[in-house]
């Protein structure tokens, strides 16, 4: 069954797209095969010629260089949104980050440094740029982001981006709830696991991405092409009665406690 959502009108930015495995450019497909004009931002140079070549024949596009973590960054990013666009509707939030040595050891041995690279670049972000996007969504605007179940059960080594997640997930609803009067709704998309980038610096990924799967009710992992459509559904005008939530799109494997066969 097809779903013809038309974001003509509609514009987007879209941060943290790293390579075509990101979820964020998996959900930037979505808004643009629905029409929508979409900007995008990447962390550093090192990323562009990966987003260039996305991005490559395809109108209504532009990018910019922009650290989440810089009040500098965000201000010119946000200063070219109004540029491009002269307001925005929908903010794509795809951005983690953990340093290694806070998932390599013990939970309990995360440093003062570790945990706040973690929260700050994973979910204060969230924060910092509903912040600078508010004066530019419009009405029937929203944001979305992404988190993941180990904010709710622990996941051997997720740690501290466990701790992460759960503050971004709380930092949903107060975002929520301040951005309603305002007709702008955000929610968070817990996806199951998606082998990207990030992903890799997960150490054991792989016999947990087959764990996942083993045990989901549908019998696989859910795709980044599935994350896409619910993020479209979120964004857009079908999910308008929906804010402030956590939504999975893990093949069910979040209501599993074991599988017996
Ligand atoms: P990804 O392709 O590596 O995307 C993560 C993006 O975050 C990268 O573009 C990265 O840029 C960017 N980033 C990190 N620090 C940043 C900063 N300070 N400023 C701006 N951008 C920054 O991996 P992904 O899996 O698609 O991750 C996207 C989101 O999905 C993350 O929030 C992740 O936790 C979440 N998620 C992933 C999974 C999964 O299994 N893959 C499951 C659930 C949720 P650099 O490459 O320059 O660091």
């Amino acid at each position: 069954m097809s779903v013809t959502v038309d974001l003509s009108s509609k514009t987007a930015l879209v941060m943290g797209v790293a390579n075509a495995r990101s979820l964020g450019w998996a959900i930037a497909e979505q808004l643009l095969a629905a029409g929508c004009r979409v900007g995008f931002s990447y962390q550093g140079e090192r990323l562009k010629p990966e987003l260039d070549k996305l991005l490559a024949g395809r109108e209504g596009v532009w990018s910019q260089q922009a650290d989440a973590t810089s009040e500098e960054d965000l201000t010119a990013l946000f200063a070219r949104v109004q540029q491009e666009f002269g307001g925005l509707d929908y903010l794509v939030h795809s951005i983690g980050f953990a340093p290694r040595t806070a998932m390599d050891g013990r939970f309990i041995d995360t440093t003062p440094e570790d945990w706040n690279t973690a929260l700050n670049v994973s979910a204060y972000t969230l924060v910092s740029t509903a912040r600078h996007a508010e004066p530019l969504l419009r009405g029937g605007g929203s944001i979305v982001s992404l988190t993941y179940h180990a904010s709710q059960q622990v996941v051997p080594k997720y740690n501290v981006m466990g701790v992460a997640k759960a503050a971004l997930e709380a930092a949903t609803r107060y975002l929520a709830s301040e951005m309603g009067a305002a007709g702008v709704r955000v929610n968070t998309i817990s996806a199951g696991p998606m082998r990207t980038i990030a992903a890799r610096s997960i150490p054991g990924f792989g016999s947990m991405y087959e764990k996942a799967a083993a045990s989901a009710p549908l019998g696989r992992n859910a795709t980044p092409e599935e994350v896409g459509k619910l993020a479209l559904f979120l964004l857009s005008d079908l999910g308008s009665g929906v804010t402030g939530q956590t939504v999975y799109v893990d093949a069910g494997a979040s209501i599993m406690s074991m599988k017996v066969e």
